[in-house]
């Protein structure tokens, strides 16, 4: 089971990726996945489609979410798998969630004008395929495509993040909140690439995984397209001692920009119990 070439976790013009979910399914396909999420931020509206068409292609599809979560002053993010995409109580949070995206962003175009960068709001738009979900990675097409940054992770580096001109403090769901309608939904929480969190010390890691898994919270990614080897070492042992499942995905939004394609990760460790093995009665075929 942990030799599975499952792939849970990436993003559709729904959110932030560039291929849609019918184009995500046939790479994810031609690539040599075996097992399937579309999980979009905040953001449902893509699953009957991406569902849809992995039946099509014969690839076996959970329905997924990634949820934004503020957790002692960090953005975390929280995946859902095997949810049920027409649950009320997960699309009433998920819109929730949402609500104050385009505030947000005016308010980032505003300090970006400050630094003499005009017309973000309208630029970032262009990119957009659901105007519900304007993000950071809209903002960071537009100042690519404008010339201001070589990358996207180049803008990252120098707007859009902490101290830098661009970012806009935002509160986003509970941890609590995201975690139950996740399982009310039928799903299994995952705390989403692990390593990318900038907690001030390792007690905050500790508590977020504690109060994650006291809220009822079953799983960790360990294999993401973003970890570095000793980063899945050291995930795959936190998963051990806390008892939690392990999940893996690419976290793949678009050919040009990820530098992991769907499907292109190293297996799971062996000692680890695989996600998937939660989930075989969500599985859709
Ligand atoms: P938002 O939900 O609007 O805060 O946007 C978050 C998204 O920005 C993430 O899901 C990534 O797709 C993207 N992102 C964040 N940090 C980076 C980075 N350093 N390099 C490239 N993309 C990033
Ligand atoms: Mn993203
Ligand atoms: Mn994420
Ligand atoms: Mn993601």
């Amino acid at each position: 089971m942990a030799l599975l070439n499952a792939d849970l976790h990436c993003h559709s013009t729904v959110s932030d990726g560039t291929l849609d979910p019918e184009a995500l399914a046939a790479r994810a396909h031609a690539n040599g996945v075996e097992l399937w999420a579309l999980t979009d931020h905040d953001e449902v509206g893509g699953q009957h489609r991406a569902a849809a068409a992995a039946r099509a292609l014969g690839l076996p599809y959970l329905c997924g979410v990634e949820i934004s979560v503020t957790f002692a002053g960090l953005t975390v993010h929280i995946v859902g798998l095997g949810i049920d995409p027409d649950d009320p109580q997960l699309l009433h949070g998920l819109a929730q969630t949402r609500g104050g995206r385009e505030r947000r962003a005016r308010a980032m175009a505003e300090q970006l004008a400050a630094v003499g960068i005009r017309g973000a709001f309208e630029g970032a738009l262009q990119y957009v395929g659901n105007p519900e979900l304007i993000s950071r990675t809209h903002f960071a097409r537009y100042l690519v495509e404008t010339g201001v940054c070589s990358d996207t992770h180049e803008v990252f580096r120098r707007f859009l993040t902490e101290g830098k001109p661009g970012f806009v403090e935002h509160q986003w769901a509970k941890l609590g909140d995201a975690v139950r309608w996740i399982r009310e939904a039928g799903g299994v929480a995952v705390i989403a690439h692990p390593a990318r969190y900038a907690h001030p010390n390792p007690t905050q890691e500790y508590a977020l995984f504690a109060e994650f898994k006291a809220h009822g919270g079953q799983a960790v990614e360990v294999v993401t397209g973003s970890h570095s080897n000793a980063e899945m070492v050291r995930y795959a042992d936190l998963a051990l001692e806390f008892g939690l499942a392990a999940s893996r995905g690419s976290d793949f939004h678009s050919p040009t920009e990820s530098h992991c394609d769907l499907g292109a990760l190293p297996y799971l460790d062996g000692r680890l119990t695989p996600v998937w093995e939660l989930l075989t009665d969500r599985v859709l075929h």
